[in-house]
Formats: C-alpha cells, sequence, structure tokens
C-alpha cells in the first residue's frame, strides 16, 4: 500500500496540529492512520496494528461496523443536524426513551452533549440548581475521590484527583471540592463516615465512577463500597452521581456497572460508547425527583446550559445503532469472556520485572509497572509488536471492541508480555 499520499498530509499538517495530552517537543510525530476495520488499524505506510484500546474505549462494536455506519449515512442524507431547542426529532427523542427503558433507577430525563466532561460539568451544574431551586443554600460542593477522573475542563479538573499529576498546576485557581479515599477498608471508611459526619451540609452531591477508576489509573473497586456510597446519600439526603462515561455499555460486564451494586444514582452520566465509538455524543441522565426541581412556572428555575451540537441528530443515529447491536447481539458476554481471557492471559505478566499488578474486571486488562522509565519507547515497542496499546504512566491496559476476535486479543496479551519481558 505505497500510494497513500501520507507523507503530503502528514508533513503539511502536522506542524499545526496540537495533540492531546502530548508535550509535543520531545514526543515522536504521530503514526500516520490510514483505515479501520473490526479491531484494526492501518497505518499509512500498509503496516496494520491490532487495536487493544478501541480509541479510548469507545469503538465497543470494532472499527466501521456496517450496522452503524449505515444509520449514520441514512441520517446524513435525511437530517445530519437540527438545533434541539424548540425542535426535536427522531434519533433523539427514539435514543432517549431507549436509554430511559434500560437505565436502571428510574433514570428518566436525558439531557444530551458532545463530550464527556460537558456530561459531568452539566451533571455538577444540575447538581447544585437541585439544591438552589428548593432554595436550599450552601450545598455547592462535592465529595470526589482519590484515583478518580472526571474530564479536563475547569469545573471536571477540581474533582479529578489532584495529586494525580494532569492538573496539579491549577491547583488553587480550581473551585475546591473535598477529594478523599473511597470507603473501602476499615481506615477509609471511618474517614468516610467522619468527613459526612461533619460536612455533608455543605454538599451538593457525590460523585464516582463506578466499579472501575478509569483514566486515573484503572482501580478497581468493589459493590460494597458503591452500596456504601448509596447508603450515605440516602442518609446525609445527598444526591449521588455515578460517572459511568467509562463503564457505560458493557465495559465491566453489566451493561452499566452500577448494576452489578444493585444500586443506582440520582444522576448518571454516558459517553464514549454511547455512539459506538463513531461520532462524539454524551448525555446526563436524571431521575424523576432530580427533574422535579427544576419543574416550575419560574424561568429561572430552568436548567439554561445548551450545547450548540447537543442531541446531534447523526450521533443519535449511531447510538440508536450502537443499541441495536447490543439487542441483537450479546455483548455482554463476549465482555465477560474476554474478561476471562485476559484474566488467564494477562497473568502471565505476573513475575517480569516492575510488573506489581495484574487485574481485568469485565473488557477491562490492567498490567501495573512499578515505574517505566521511558512511555514513548514502551509505545513504540508496542508498535513494533504489531499492536496498538497506549500504557500510561505506570498503567498498561487493554479496553478491546467487545468484539475482538480470540487470535487478536491473544496476539494483544502476548505482545505485552513479549515486551515487558524484555
Ligand atoms: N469521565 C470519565 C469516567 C472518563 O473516562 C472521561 C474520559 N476519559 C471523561 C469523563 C471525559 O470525557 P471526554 O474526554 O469525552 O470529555
Amino acid at each position: 500500500m505505497t500510494d497513500w499520499p501520507e507523507k503530503v498530509w502528514h508533513t503539511r499538517g502536522y506542524p499545526h496540529i496540537w495533540l492531546p495530552y502530548t508535550q509535543m517537543k520531545t514526543t515522536p510525530a504521530p503514526l500516520a492512520a490510514a483505515a479501520t476495520q473490526g479491531s484494526r488499524i492501518t497505518l499509512a505506510d500498509g503496516r496494520e496494528l491490532i487495536d487493544g484500546v478501541a480509541s479510548w474505549w469507545t469503538a465497543l462494536h470494532g472499527y466501521n461496523h456496517p450496522h452503524i455506519v449505515e444509520a449514520i449515512e441514512r441520517q446524513a442524507r435525511i437530517m445530519p443536524h437540527v438545533m434541539l431547542g424548540g425542535l426535536l426529532h427522531e434519533q433523539a427523542a427514539t435514543l432517549a426513551a431507549r436509554l430511559a427503558a434500560i437505565l436502571p433507577g428510574g433514570l428518566t430525563r436525558v439531557f444530551f452533549s458532545d463530550s464527556g466532561s460537558v456530561a459531568v460539568e452539566v451533571a455538577m451544574k444540575m447538581a447544585v440548581q437541585y439544591w438552589l431551586n428548593q432554595n436550599i443554600r450552601g450545598r455547592t460542593k462535592f465529595l470526589a475521590f482519590k484515583g478518580g477522573y472526571h474530564g479536563d475542563t475547569m469545573a471536571t479538573m477540581a474533582v479529578c484527583d489532584p495529586e494525580e499529576g494532569m492538573h496539579t498546576m491549577f491547583a488553587g485557581i480550581l473551585p475546591e471540592h473535598h477529594v478523599i479515599d473511597l470507603p473501602r477498608d476499615e481506615e477509609s471508611i471511618a474517614a468516610f463516615d467522619q468527613f459526612l459526619e461533619r460536612q455533608a451540609g455543605e454538599l451538593a452531591a457525590i460523585l464516582v465512577e463506578p466499579l472501575v477508576q478509569g483514566a486515573g489509573g484503572m482501580v478497581f473497586h468493589d459493590e460494597h463500597t458503591l452500596r456504601r456510597l448509596r447508603a450515605a446519600a440516602d442518609k446525609y439526603d445527598l444526591l449521588l452521581i455515578f460517572d459511568e462515561i467509562f463503564t457505560g455499555f458493557g465495559r465491566t460486564g453489566a451493561m452499566f456497572a452500577c448494576e452489578a451494586a444493585g444500586v443506582a444514582p440520582d444522576i448518571m452520566t454516558l459517553g464514549k460508547g454511547l455512539s459506538g465509538g463513531t461520532l462524539p455524543l454524551a448525555a446526563t441522565v436524571a431521575t424523576q425527583k432530580v427533574f422535579d426541581a427544576f419543574w416550575s412556572d419560574d424561568p429561572l428555575h430552568a436548567l439554561m446550559h445548551g450545547p450548540t451540537y447537543m442531541g446531534n441528530a447523526l450521533a443519535c443515529a449511531a447510538a440508536n445503532a450502537s443499541l441495536d447491536l447490543f439487542e441483537r447481539e450479546n455483548r455482554l458476554l463476549q465482555a465477560a469472556d474476554i474478561g476471562k481471557f485476559l484474566g488467564e492471559h494477562l497473568g502471565q505478566c505476573l513475575g517480569l520485572p516492575h510488573v506489581v499488578d495484574v487485574r481485568s474486571r469485565g473488557a477491562v486488562g490492567v498490567v501495573e509497572l512499578d515505574r517505566v522509565e521511558n512511555l514513548n519507547d514502551l509505545k513504540r515497542r508496542f508498535v513494533e509488536e504489531g499492536v496498538w496499546v497506549r500504557p500510561f504512566r505506570n498503567i498498561v491496559y487493554l479496553t478491546p471492541a467487545l468484539t475482538i476476535s480470540e487470535e487478536e486479543l491473544e496476539k494483544l496479551t502476548s505482545a505485552i508480555v513479549k515486551v515487558l519481558g524484555k
């Protein structure tokens, strides 16, 4: 495949690109991606990589799934986009109703947006205004947890783990919330209880990524912890927000992670896999109880938020097609099978130099190292092995498409064993 005009567009365009999470001076230029299919990325020079990341865990059904592609094409001809202010269209209405039907715990009101960070901002704004609309003042803080990650915008940076590095330099200019240890052992449970006893009155909500704290380090916690958070929110009359942007849509083995714990939040955020890895789409979904606090004759009680592209018809069509696939094909079984495979095969990393932990939950596999000396070098070695694995900090992880084949998974896990073994 030498006829890709890669050199031209890459050379011309790269000097004008500002990449995410990248020190542009010291990081090698990005690879030129030419095409995708299933769990494969074809590079412009003809090389093919097996994808272990599913583009930041969005492409649940693999890339270019024909059912999703057709839905987008059909919708593009009918109506690519129309503003949601004063107009509603079939794809957004259908998607909202379908989400309401499959979400647990009476989460029935869907506010669409275009990125996960915005969905979390909207959840935070909803939570604060929920109290204000009821004339309850002073409930403006959030309780979030160490290891958590909820986005890169100013409001969401303030509820990420403050130590974890990405946002530390903004300390002092961000609003101050409370970020404490998840209550999962005797000591942290006591600290959590004490904190709430003293300060629950200033909280609008508790915010957590259920079961897997993803971008903050792929750290797992269990169902008991989630039930404890729900019980605490009930006891102190706080809203509970589950950020399922990473965990939603089968990633942890259940359609939504919180279902495994049998608890539901008052507000849930969704994104990433919502559109099956095709178009930017996110949602903040509230219970009737939350929605009722905004239902009023007072115009000031309305939720004054409205991203321009909210409920984009192409993205909603893709999301509806993605939900069709969940109905037609057993993605949750595939997630469970991936989990079993990852558990067995990544286990071979235990005992390799620098490996301190290996864990998996649903279609998430993690090899934690004590340190990585040269992350760029590690990434390059994975590419040399023909796989797309993107470690961050000291974490090597797999979040493949739920449709990945066993042979492809095998290539991914053996590449990890081989590269880390060197
Ligand atoms: N919350 C969680 C749990 C996430 O994993 C992410 C993205 N990694 C976000 C929020 C932010 O989403 P986005 O990148 O779409 O703004």
